[in-house]
């Protein structure tokens, strides 16, 4: 928005109307104006705080990373990248490891108990078989 001007009535020069008053001095040639009525204006000035600049993380991070800390944590990504690599193999077999661990302890007493049936079928039958036999 551009302000209005009027002619300094001495030299010609454009000047700005300052606010809260009726008469200035020229910018250019120091003459003592009266600003024309109707230019006067009065500058309205609030209470209302001036707000700060919100803190923003992203930006004080981006001005904080300088080309030798970004290199440092490519560096650093890297070293944990390798590390990672390493370790997936063994964090493998540790998982498969449980995998089977937990299959086995679950599978354990049903088949005990399997066992144990089999176990009292099979005596029953013989038993069975042989009375049966002698009976004869
Ligand atoms: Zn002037």
């Amino acid at each position: 928005m551009t302000e209005p001007t009027f002619p300094c009535p001495a030299c010609g020069g454009p000047l700005q109307p300052e606010p809260n008053r009726d008469s200035m001095s020229c910018a250019y040639c120091g003459a003592a104006v009266s600003i024309p009525e109707l230019l006067r204006w009065t500058k309205i000035t609030t209470s209302k705080p001036v707000e700060k600049p919100r803190f923003d993380p992203f930006a004080a991070a981006h001005k904080a990373v300088t080309p030798e800390l970004r290199q440092k944590t490519i560096q650093q990504n890297q070293r944990v990248a390798d590390i990672l690599r390493k370790v997936e193999p063994v964090a493998n077999t540790a998982y498969r490891g449980y995998f089977w661990w937990v299959l086995l302890k679950g599978l354990m007493v049903p088949g005990v108990l399997l066992l144990v049936s089999i176990c009292c079928v099979v005596t029953l039958v013989t038993g069975g078989v042989i009375w049966f036999l002698s009976s004869r």
